[in-house]
């Protein structure tokens, strides 16, 4: 069933084809000028549209009923119905990976190309996918043909991996590169098909499908199949955890809580217990790179940045990306990808994204500890800062107090915030959001924050808004709890790093 929905729906014309439009553009043009290549490399990841873009490509060259200026092909005449049919002698598909031999290029592809199109006007077209996988031999014989191309005859060669293709042959196609198709993409066109198919499917679910696929159309077609066929027309939460692969952001959620926080016995528990429930270690791996990057792009464009994620997850995100220092983030993302990726043989499979995981934690112990060593030094080293910042921690709600009169939601914002730095002349408040420091950023209310701080602390005071990047343990410190990330830390590496 799954196969059938991706062939039942396959596109027939080139406006029905799901992304590439530059790609499809280009050859529509080709096709209504006239003004066809010789031989042409679709390069790109599987699975997005290179064989479907070959063959209607092959179909609309050679229909009947074509007006010259057009590009897309009639599907009704008897060459395109004959196509449709698999019954077309013009067209000839060849999977590299199965006949790498040079001697089926010879047979298949060069004796053959000498036998004009049966359609005269027509082309005689050879689709040769994966073409990388063909021996160096048939590569020499291939490129003798591409050389001296028979009239009426056009070469489409398709491949995955672009580098074992050799130079000689790619200087004489015109290369096209196709890219994975975007999750909006995927999702319409999942619509759609739920659609002809008259069955009700929740949009977050063709989101969880899309995305598992990774901008494989094919892929999340042949997912959709698989829980249309199975749900005898009730779709029900436990059909789709069947067809689904697992993918539990709330236990990715606890993973990248640990990190954050330094608390790695935490992280190797959370890791170990998802082995032990059967997870596979490569999909964990990959939805923990997928979170730690979503938390790194919210926190670099902020809410211009579409987060695709239920509700749920984009508040802790949201969260994440406030608390976690973008250095942090990037070094993780980083020691993710090189210790877990070149990993061909382990024989322990969660060994890879363990040592990852300590790597970045000591790697970022030593920063957080001389960071809190620096926040010490201002609230503690010099007796007058210590006194400042005792003043304002016990006269904290008088300045919120003040501030209520001239807007609440204002007050509101300052509640959260705490002194980062305090100076003679300024204090440095520190915020969880940007998005407070945008409301509370304007002339007149930080003159009224200042006067408030300036009355308090008894000498005139200009007042900074910035983010802390180590929020939650400065706030528990003003707020006057014990400081948990830090000690956790520093228990976790015996305190060696001091
Ligand atoms: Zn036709």
């Amino acid at each position: 069933m799954s196969e059938v929905i991706y062939r039942k729906y396959r596109p027939k014309l080139f406006k029905e084809v799901v992304g590439q439009r530059p790609i499809k553009v280009t050859l529509q043009s080709e096709i209504s000028s006239g003004q066809v290549a010789h031989a042409y490399l679709f390069v790109g990841p599987r699975g997005t549209g290179k064989t479907t873009l070959a063959r209607l490509f092959a179909r609309s060259l050679n229909c009947l009923d074509k007006k010259e200026t057009e590009s897309e092909p009639c599907n009704k005449c008897q060459a395109c119905q004959n196509f449709l049919n698999n019954q077309t002698l013009d067209v000839i598909e060849i999977d590299a990976a199965s006949h790498t031999g040079v001697e089926n290029v010879r047979e298949n592809i060069i004796a053959n190309a000498q036998v004009p199109p049966f359609n005269k006007n027509g082309y005689k077209i050879f689709v040769i996918d994966e073409v990388h996988m063909l021996s160096k031999s048939a590569f020499n014989a291939l490129l003798k043909t591409l050389e001296e191309p028979p009239k009426r005859v056009i070469f489409i060669l398709a491949t995955t991996e672009i580098h074992k293709v050799p130079e000689t042959i790619i200087s004489r196609c015109q290369r096209f590169d196709f890219k994975k198709i975007p999750l909006a993409d995927v999702v319409k066109r999942l619509t759609e098909i739920i659609e002809w198919e008259k069955i009700t499917i929740d949009d977050k679910v063709l989101t969880q499908i899309a995305r598992r696929s990774e901008g494989c159309l094919r892929d999340a077609e042949s997912l959709l199949g698989q829980i249309i066929a199975l749900s005898q027309g009730q779709v029900t939460d436990d059909l789709i955890s069947l067809v689904l692969p697992r993918n539990n952001w709330l236990e990715i959620d606890v993973l990248v809580e640990g990190l954050r926080m330094h608390n790695l016995p935490a992280v190797l528990n959370q890791i170990n217990k998802l082995v032990a429930e059967g997870v596979d270690i490569d999909n964990l791996t990959a939805d923990l790179l997928e979170y730690v990057r979503q938390i790194m792009l919210y926190q670099i464009i902020g809410a211009d940045f579409h987060l695709e994620f239920d509700d749920h997850f984009i508040e802790a995100i949201k969260k994440h990306a406030a608390n976690f220092p973008l250095a942090d983030i990037s070094r993780l993302l980083n020691i993710l990808l090189s210790k877990t990726q070149s990993q061909q043989a382990v024989i322990i499979d969660q060994l890879p994204l363990e040592l990852a995981c300590v790597e970045f934690l000591l790697a970022t112990a030593t920063d957080m500890v001389s960071e809190s060593n620096k926040t010490n030094k201002v609230t503690a080293t010099s007796a007058t800062v210590s006194k400042d910042y005792e003043l304002l921690q016990k006269k904290w709600s008088e300045l919120i107090a003040a501030l209520k009169p001239l807007n609440s939601s204002i007050a509101g914002f300052v509640q959260t915030a705490h002194p980062l730095e305090i100076q003679a002349n300024q204090v440095t408040l520190g915020f969880e959001f940007p998005f407070h420091i945008e409301q509370l950023d304007k002339p007149n209310i930080k003159a009224e924050i200042a006067k408030s701080l300036s009355s308090i602390l008894g000498r005139n005071i200009t007042v900074i808004l910035k983010i802390d990047e180590n929020f939650k343990t400065n706030q528990q410190n003003f707020k006057g709890r014990s400081e948990e990330g830090v000690d956790d830390a520093v228990d976790t590496f015996g305190g060696e790093v001091l």
